[in-house]
């Protein structure tokens, strides 16, 4: 994906001006074949830290010296942490994904019942989360079944492969985890299966309101879009990197305005 419309860099460094820290957060486009090559560079250069998008997440988990717990489970990291000379492989995107929940609808997942829809990279962060997080139920509708399939054995007993029909009508939190409302038109989930008791959440945070929650809203659902879960993300990797608490409302202030202009990507 290009990084030149990156919103990481206004939010990261919001939260360096806030913290009163000199230090620049940069995004460099990196093709595939020069992954291995920009890792060594970080050791070269002694970089404090580095976030990781796709295509990359996957390969720099094989190139970090090691892995938190939740980057090894998924084999990709989003963030790596210098730790003296180790490169420390961090996956920041669940607990940014669980942040949004509590901050954004004051939902708690323990005991309750979720439905994934997608099973890629953003989607198996959430399914790992949502388990972690000690959710009853964690079913995933997917279009390609080997990759539901992985995605659900993140989730252990709690996870399961199931059709919309029957996993939305009995679910406490939806999660859409497609980019269908973003670039390409319609909705994953069907509104109509949806309802007063449940809260929504769509990963897309460009546009800010997708048909999907536009509906979900009409329908009297409790809804969040993609923003806080990139800005959580991020703030998680800011504390990672600097020990110190992030500034969350500034890093929010700063990726909706970035959201709301044509710089929109992560
Ligand atoms: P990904 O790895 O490419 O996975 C995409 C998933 O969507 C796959 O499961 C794919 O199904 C499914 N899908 C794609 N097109 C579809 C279609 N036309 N019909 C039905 N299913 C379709 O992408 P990702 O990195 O997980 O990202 C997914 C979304 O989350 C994107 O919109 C991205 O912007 C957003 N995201 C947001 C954040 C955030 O911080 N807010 C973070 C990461 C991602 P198959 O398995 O069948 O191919």
């Amino acid at each position: 994906m290009p990084v030149r419309h990156s919103l990481s860099p206004a939010i990261v460094n919001a939260a360096f001006d806030a913290l009163e820290l000199d230090w620049s957060y940069v995004a460099f486009e990196v093709a595939p074949a020069d992954i291995d090559a920009a890792i060594e560079g970080m050791r070269a250069l002694q970089l404090g830290g580095l976030s990781v998008t796709m295509p990359h997440k996957e390969r720099v988990a094989e190139l970090v010296d090691r892995c938190s717990a939740d980057a090894a489970a998924l084999g990709a990291v989003n963030c790596i942490v210098r730790d003296g000379d180790e490169l420390i492989g961090e996956n920041t995107d669940g607990p940014g994904f669980l942040d949004t929940l509590k901050s954004d609808l004051n939902f708690d997942p323990a005991g309750r019942r979720a439905v994934v829809f997608g099973a890629g990279g953003a989607a198996r962060a959430v399914v790992l989360a949502l388990a972690r997080a000690g959710a009853a139920d964690v079913a995933v509708v997917n279009r390609t079944r080997s990759n539901a399939e992985r995605a659900v054995a993140l989730a252990g007993s709690v996870g399961r492969i199931a059709g919309a029909l029957d996993a939305v009508p009995e679910a406490d939190v939806v999660v859409n985890a497609t980019p269908l409302g973003m670039t390409e038109g319609g909705t994953a989930i069907d509104p109509s299966l949806l309802g007063r008791r449940h809260a929504v959440v769509d990963l897309i945070y460009h546009p800010s309101e997708t048909p999907l929650l536009a509906a979900a809203s009409e329908r009297g659902c409790a809804v969040a879009n993609g923003v806080g879960m990139l800005v959580h993300q991020a703030a998680h990797a800011v504390q990672l990197w600097t020990g110190l608490d992030p500034p969350i409302e500034t890093m929010r202030e700063a990726a909706t305005a970035g959201a709301g202009t044509d710089t929109h990507k992560r």
